[in-house]
């Protein structure tokens, strides 16, 4: 199968768990995780039609941004160190991975000096894993608070991923606590932060991700196939 072919197939299933939860397909972004893809298949993505490309590392994407960029949206989604900020800040146009002060005043630094404002998801870490970056519900709304300060950061939106696990129907939770998080933070009314966006579900688990509200979902392996 063609990454094409699993495109329409993903775009199926998204407009089915659309109709489900009485969403539109025109609500969701897919960004297309191409990290462990080559340039040629990374082509195939573009060609299928495909607007959005997500890595989550420095280093290898700006590789691929040198030989493919300029057209498409990148996205960074990975843990993001302060010190390749400056590298990526004029590549990617959006940041998923926002979740601690130094690194939003490293972005808020760069992003000055280029004259760029930067849309950003706050990543959380909302099912507590040891092993997940993210930061815990109850630091959000002061994390956000502190954010008024970084004129060229526009916090779109909330960004979380859920445990690997057998049966996706265990995300649920984890997307509605993201959701649950997101309306109480928007009813603040925070001038600065819009706070409008998801980003969340993978190819394990990007149905139920959508029923619980997903505007941005990341997807590798489903596109590429294993
Ligand atoms: C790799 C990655 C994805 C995509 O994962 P798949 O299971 O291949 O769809 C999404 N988000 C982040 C942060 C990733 O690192």
């Amino acid at each position: 199968m063609s990454i094409y072919d699993r495109w329409l197939k993903v775009r199926d299933n998204i407009e089915r768990a659309c109709a489900k939860s009485g969403r539109r397909p025109e609500e969701i972004t897919v960004v297309a995780v191409t990290k462990y893809m080559s340039l040629e298949q990374m082509q195939e993505v573009f060609d299928a039609g495909l607007e959005h490309v997500g890595e989550n590392k420095a280093q290898d994407a700006l590789k691929k941004w040198e030989q493919l960029g300029h057209r498409e949206t990148w996205h960074f989604i990975g843990h993001l160190q302060s010190n390749k900020v400056k590298y990526v800040i004029d590549k990617f146009r959006y940041i998923h991975s926002l979740d601690r002060h130094s690194l939003a005043k490293e972005i808020e630094k760069r992003a000055s000096r280029h004259g760029l404002s930067i849309p950003c998801f706050i990543q959380v870490n909302v099912s507590g894993e040891a092993s997940k970056h993210g930061l815990h519900p109850e630091e959000v709304e002061s994390f956000i608070e502190d954010l008024v300060e970084f004129k060229h950061i526009i916090p779109i939106g909330l960004m979380t991923m859920a445990p690997h696990v057998e049966d996706p129907e265990q995300t649920r939770p984890v997307f509605a606590r993201l959701k649950e998080l997101q309306l109480r933070l928007q009813g603040k009314k925070y001038p600065h932060a819009p706070l409008t966006e998801l980003s969340m579900g993978m190819s394990n688990d990007y149905t139920i991700a959508v029923e619980e509200g997903a505007t941005y979902l990341r997807l590798g392996s489903c596109l590429m196939g294993r």
